[in-house]
């Protein structure tokens, strides 16, 4: 593996986002000192948090996955998770609603889950259930330490048995037809496919290898922090300065001095100039590129964005978990209209979160939140005006959800916040999407944006746009892997 050269005492991490406080945490682990400078007032980017009127809302992720990976990075400066964080598991993780009027929970006890495939779709879905959990976890037994926990210097660090091994499992095939092997039922197909979403991709046409992300969610587990996702990295932020890491927010990097091929200093907004050994690059990558002067070797391709519309709402509906995923029926014309024709979709599916199932103290007493996430164009891929069309289109949700049993959600929403791809353009997020670039096959392990910079010797990028990639589980790796590429 290659690392930084040269003297590497003083780190500078660019950005106080899930993945810049776990480099922070793995090197001050390791000894180093740590600056964070952060622009914003709170450690957490695009995991955020926002206080109105007496509610908590989580502005980002809700789906929190492989809690182990924060316990990691806590773990290296000698404190743990269960020390700070109070994780409840979601239990169902999901619930899954389909639009023939079906519901079904998704448990990731094994037992559960077959019980209720078997309740929901019959005996020999069941057994091909019990199947597609062995294959999903051979799957992420092969891809976790060689391709996602991987620093690549090359493609040929691909070459090993693992990379055989995942051949064999089909991992290079597509997402789509895998599920299909062992899934008749075209509503369980859904639910082990969906996720390729996150990833900026159409289930259809992912790699099988992002089935590793519905491994995460379905057999591993869905948790959710008490006090509300921003807690995560609240902690995180702690436990590196209680450990002597100097946080620095409401400052912005503006611009990054130069030697020879080092990086010596950072400039702020305010004029001050804080000089570093190395530094750790975490914004999302049009703006870590343009401070670094650099440019991805070709044009990226760009993830779905997201409209996220927040209620506070002086009720709930019956049957409504942590988690409900609202499918529409016209599932896979979805992904043709937000990834190819760049329209709305004209039968949303949406993942609404009621976090307030599990944490009643994020909203005042005797209120709701909910946290309504509809996928969307980016701006490059649609030419939708979001000033005008984003107050209709919450019209348009709400009619939905009102059909869909949260009858009069519109007249119980007393605080709401809409949030579309020009707040997220707004935040310096590439093509308005918060996802960040697409793990298409191109786009994907060391075909990614690697986090080493050609010609620049003691830089490391972390987060979203480079290796492994998007969520809360790779981005703790990538903090991770840019440590190491700083420590060895
Ligand atoms: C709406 C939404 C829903 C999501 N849902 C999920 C989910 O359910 N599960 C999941 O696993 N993932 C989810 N994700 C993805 C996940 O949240 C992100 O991949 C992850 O949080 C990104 O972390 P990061 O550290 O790479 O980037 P960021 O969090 O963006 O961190 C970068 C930081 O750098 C700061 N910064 C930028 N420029 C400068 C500068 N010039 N100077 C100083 N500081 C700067 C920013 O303010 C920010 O704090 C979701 C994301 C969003 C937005």
């Amino acid at each position: 593996m290659r690392r930084v050269s040269g003297p590497v005492d003083h780190v500078l991490v660019v950005g106080a986002g899930l993945a810049g406080l776990s480099a922070a945490l793995y090197l001050a682990g390791a000894g180093r000192r740590v600056t964070v400078v952060e622009r914003e007032s709170t450690p957490g980017g695009r995991a955020g948090t926002l206080r109105v009127d007496g509610y908590r809302i989580d502005t980002g992720p809700t789906v929190l996955t492989m809690p182990d990976l924060v316990d990691d990075a806590l773990a290296a400066v000698g404190s743990s998770l269960r020390e700070r964080l109070d994780l409840v598991p979601l239990r169902p993780a999901y619930r899954a609603r389909f639009a023939d009027g079906s519901a079904l929970d998704v448990h990731t006890d094994a037992e559960a889950m077959e019980a209720e495939v078997r309740r929901f779709a019959g005996a020999a879905e069941a057994a091909g259930y019990r199947r597609l959990r062995r294959w999903l976890t051979e799957v992420y037994r092969a891809e976790m330490r060689r391709f996602i926990d991987a620093n690549f210097d090359s493609p040929l660090d691909l070459v090993s048995p693992e990379l055989a091994r995942l051949t064999a499992l089909g991992g290079f095939g597509r997402l789509g037809p895998a599920i299909g092997r062992y899934l008749h039922d075209e509503r369980l197909r859904r639910v082990f496919s969906f996720q390729a979403l996150y990833a900026g991709l159409d289930p259809r046409r992912a790699l099988a290898l992002y089935s590793v992300i519905s491994y995460m969610d379905t057999v591993n587990g869905v948790w959710f922090p008490r006090g509300g996702m921003h807690a995560v990295p609240a902690a995180m932020a702690d436990a590196a300065r209680e450990v002597g890491a100097d946080f620095r927010y409401d400052t912005e990097i503006t611009g990054l001095e130069r030697r020879g091929d080092r990086i010596t200093a950072a400039t702020t907004a305010a004029g001050e100039r804080i000089s570093a050994d190395a530094v750790v690059m975490t914004p999302d990558l049009p703006v870590t590129y343009r401070l670094l002067g650099a440019a991805p070797r070709r044009r990226l391709r760009w993830s779905p964005s997201a409209l996220v519309l927040h209620a506070g709402t002086t009720r709930s509906w019956p049957g409504t978990a942590h988690h409900t995923i609202s499918f529409g029926a016209a599932w896979d014309r979805t992904f043709t209209e937000i990834i190819r024709d760049g329209t709305l979709m004209s039968d949303p599916s949406l993942l609404v979160t009621r976090p307030t199932a599990t944490d009643a103290s994020l909203a005042p007493p005797g209120r709701e939140l909910h946290y309504v996430l509809a996928p969307c164009p980016n701006l490059a891929a649609g030419r939708i005006d979001w000033e005008r069309i984003g107050p209709a289109y919450t019209d348009e949700l709400f009619a939905v959800l009102e059909r869909r049993g949260f009858t009069g959600f519109a007249d119980s929403v007393e605080v709401r916040r809409l949030v579309t791809p020009l707040d997220w353009a707004a935040q310096g997020h590439a093509a308005g999407t918060p996802f960040s670039a697409a793990h298409t096959f191109a786009q994907t392990g060391p075909f990614r944006p690697r986090n080493l910079v050609r010609g620049l010797d003691n830089v490391v990028l972390a987060g979203s746009g480079t290796t492994p990639g998007v969520g809360v589980p790779p981005v703790l790796i990538s903090g991770r892997l840019a440590a190491h590429r700083i420590t060895g």
